[in-house]
């Protein structure tokens, strides 16, 4: 029996720093055709929000016009084997280079061709708090060394992996030229107790949206 790891952040409307409002509204003012009794607790809501909040996916189109967004994004980039890199540890704001992308992939076992490669900062216990713009970020060439091993989605437990800085968003470019969506925000890699998972990351189908909040489950045999 496998174990359901979740690896998303739980969104608190009104709570987070970014805007994510409902607005709650009767189902009959939806859809007139339903009866809604005086005082039924018949609800739907309107939401509003900006697109790259708590636990969220971001597809190539984020950066390139002409590329995937979540409604072309292929399936099977966004499920199957995992390998989860151990980069707890560097200090503050450090860049994480090739040498130790290697280390820590050799750590977990090498990454395969078509692995998802989630990078565990262990700075999802500070999600919220200041602490948690500490995060190390990824150079360029890092990121395009995992993608020659055969990365083909990445995520992080940061609020991104941009070198700090750079108006031409390198780190993000190493990864959408290359087609690869990334996850931000992971939650509870900790909770894993092995560096090979089975991962499903499934955002909706929208089209013309570059990002959207995205539950991501793991599933430890
Ligand atoms: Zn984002």
């Amino acid at each position: 029996m496998s174990k359901i790891v979740d690896l998303s952040h739980v969104i608190e409307p009104g709570k987070t720093g970014r805007k994510f409002a409902l607005e709650m509204i009767g189902a009959d003012s939806v859809n007139p055709n339903v009866v809604r009794l005086e005082n039924q607790w018949y609800i739907m809501h309107n939401i509003s929000m900006v697109s790259h909040i708590g636990t969220h996916i971001e597809a190539p189109y984020h950066l390139l016009k002409d590329q995937d967004d979540l409604a072309d994004l292929p399936l099977e980039k966004l499920m199957g084997p995992a390998v989860i890199l151990d980069f707890k540890g560097y200090p503050k704001k450090s860049a994480i280079q090739i040498e130790h992308a290697k280390k820590a992939a050799d750590k977990a076992g090498g990454i395969r061709k078509g692995d998802i490669v989630f990078a565990n900062l262990g700075y999802a216990p500070f999600y919220g708090t200041d602490e948690y713009s500490g995060t190390p970020y990824f150079l360029p060439e890092t990121i395009a060394w995992l993608a020659d091993q055969g990365m083909k989605m990445m995520g992080v437990d940061a609020t991104g992996v941009e070198v700090p800085g750079s108006e031409q968003h390198v780190s993000h470019h190493a990864l959408f030229d290359r087609g690869i969506p990334l996850i931000e925000n992971l939650n509870n890699l900790n909770g894993l107790s092995k560096p090979r998972v089975q991962v499903f990351a499934f955002p909706i189908a929208v089209r013309g949206l570059e990002s959207f909040p995205v539950r991501v489950v793991a599933l430890e045999d």
